[in-house]
């Protein structure tokens, strides 16, 4: 393992949005910077907009399974490279709603309040905004929490079929606005705004990733060491208990140890869970930072509902579909006198996108329906709950116990949204909901929050049972909201960075 030293100031484990956010603002105040990255980079090669090699092939998702709580085996649709899982996201970087940091009644239950107010995280947004490149329009949308800054780049504009649903939609009443995007489409920027992006990763580097956006520019900074194909097995502790000293990393069937002064875990909600339990020992016997026993705990990852609504007399020849949302569910509504959720523009479905999982079914008929859908991605908050947890098998294999639950609510917008494609002259719509495989929106797995009884991480995202210990990533959130998680993981970084710096 030439070039790594053995000690650095800050030993990062995963290279996506959190562990990249951190390692930006930190090496950019002078620290050096160790990140550990599982994965690869990603090639910029043309499979990368390939519907065949992408769906069909999976050929960039990982092969690893997990389990689920009956034991049965899964693939994750989960992304092992520089830049996370954010490599195949779709842009999509909202700030959450005030209401989401205050504790929401919901159909099912209610959501905790968080530790932190959004006015605490509200400089960190506009930060996090501007690391992320995001371009929206303040104003419209009926949820939105007050800003101190507008966004960094204007909207990206509404093609004319997408154009007509936001007239249609207003005129039903509703208050659709631009969803917020990070893709660098905008005078000087590379973005060519092409049809194969959410759920693609970009062949010209356009996409506003972790990799992009926040990995690159810190290596700029000559302070951080990023090695790749590197798979942290466990944290190490000191006698104490109360401090890690440091990682045991393998590469290339070579393990070795790393020290460091801080410790920050970022490899996702579910490896990052994962990775604590693994690092069990005498001190911390149920795992590190797991006092509380809510370590994996908690886990969340969205009711997910991909829709197709259809018109069969007129053909949709959008290329960016993911340009507008609808918050008028968000909060309590005239559907429902609770929150349903949040609908947004989907990436244009493809015919070869939707046989990759049934493929009995002949791609012309569904390139026959995709040529004439507009695509919808209807997204509703699932609830903590302590039972839906991950754990660690004996044979080492990663469990994600879950069973979703708020799913009334879910249905509901599902199909009031169904109603109302239908009146806007869409008479046949088809849905999908997402299963335990689409762990995209993974997160809540060491929640963060003001009691050690009842959280794994204080307000600073550090480790309560540990001084040196922080986690940054999806696996903070203790609640999963209804809108898409990078934004805030970015934020809160940015957040963490500046606590650790002072
Ligand atoms: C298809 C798709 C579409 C999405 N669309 C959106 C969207 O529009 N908007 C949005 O906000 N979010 C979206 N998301 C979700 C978003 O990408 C994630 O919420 C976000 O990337 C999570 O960041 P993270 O830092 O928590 O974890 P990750 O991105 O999972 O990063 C963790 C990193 O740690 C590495 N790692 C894991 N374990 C280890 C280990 N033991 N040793 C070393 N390295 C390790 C991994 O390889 C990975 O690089 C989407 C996700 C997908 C897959
Ligand atoms: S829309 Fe732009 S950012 Fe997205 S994949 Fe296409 S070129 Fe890249």
């Amino acid at each position: 393992m030439s070039g790594v030293k053995s000690s650095y100031d800050v030993v990062i484990v995963g290279a996506g949005v959190g562990g990249g956010a951190m390692a930006n603002r930190l090496a950019q105040a002078g620290r050096k910077v160790l990140v550990i990255e599982r994965g690869t980079r990603l090639p910029r090669e043309a499979d990368n907009w390939s519907v065949k090699a992408v769906f069909h092939d999976r050929k960039y998702s990982t092969r690893e399974t997990w389990r689920d709580r009956s034991g049965a085996e899964f693939t994750p649709s989960t992304y092992y490279y520089v830049g996370g899982n954010s490599k195949f996201f779709g842009t999509a970087t909202l700030r959450f709603r005030e209401q989401d940091f205050e504790g929401m009644e919901h159909e099912a239950g209610r959501t905790p309040a968080w530790p932190i107010r959004y006015a605490d995280l509200e400089p960190y947004y506009a930060v996090a905004e501007k690391l992320m490149g995001t371009h929206g329009e303040q104003g419209l949308d009926p949820t939105e929490p007050p800003r101190s800054a507008p966004f960094p780049h204007p909207a990206i504009g509404h093609e004319p079929e997408i154009e007509a649903f936001n007239t249609k939609l207003k005129a039903k009443g509703l208050h659709p606005f631009p969803l917020p995007v990070a893709i660098d489409l905008h005078a000087g920027g590379k973005c060519i705004r092409c049809r194969t992006c959410d759920g693609f990763a970009c062949k010209i580097g356009a996409k506003n990733d972790a990799e992009v956006r926040l990995v690159d520019p810190a290596l700029a900074t000559g302070n951080v060491d990023l090695i790749l194909e590197t798979y942290v097995h466990r944290f190490l502790t000191d006698p104490s208990g109360r401090k890690v000293t440091g990682v045991e990393i393998e590469q290339k069937g070579e393990r070795r140890v790393i020290s460091g002064g801080v410790f920050i875990s970022s490899a996702g909600a579910i490896n990052s869970a994962a990775l604590l339990l693994r690092s069990a020992n005498d001190r911390h016997p149920r795992g590190l930072a797991n006092s509380s026993d809510l370590l994996g705990r908690n886990y969340m990852a969205h009711n997910n509902t991909a829709m197709m609504a259809v018109n069969p007399f007129k053909k949709n020849h959008v290329v960016f579909q993911k340009s507008l949302c609808v918050n008028d569910y968000y909060l309590k509504n005239e559907v429902r006198p609770y929150p349903l959720g949040n609908v947004q523009g989907l990436g244009k479905l493809q015919g070869g996108m939707l046989t990759a999982n049934m493929r009995w079914v002949p791609e012309s008929l569904m390139s026959w329906f995709a040529e004439r859908s507009v695509d919808w991605w209807i997204m509703s908050e699932d609830l903590p709950d302590p039972n839906n947890r991950v754990t660690v098998d004996g044979d080492g294999k990663i469990r994600v116990s879950y069973t979703p639950n708020n799913l009334k609510s879910h249905g509901e917008l599902v199909s009031h949204w169904t109603s109302l494609m239908k009146s806007l002259g869409y008479p046949i719509v088809i849905t999908q909901k997402m299963d335990i495989t689409v762990a995209m929106h993974q997160c809540g797995t060491a929640r963060f929050g003001s009691d050690p009884a009842t959280s794994v991480l204080d307000s600073n995202c550090k480790a309560w049972d540990l001084d040196n210990l922080y986690v940054v990533d999806a696996s903070f959130l203790p609640s999963s909201t209804a809108v898409n998680p990078s934004l805030t993981i970015v934020a809160q970084a940015v957040k963490t960075a500046e606590h650790l710096l002072q």
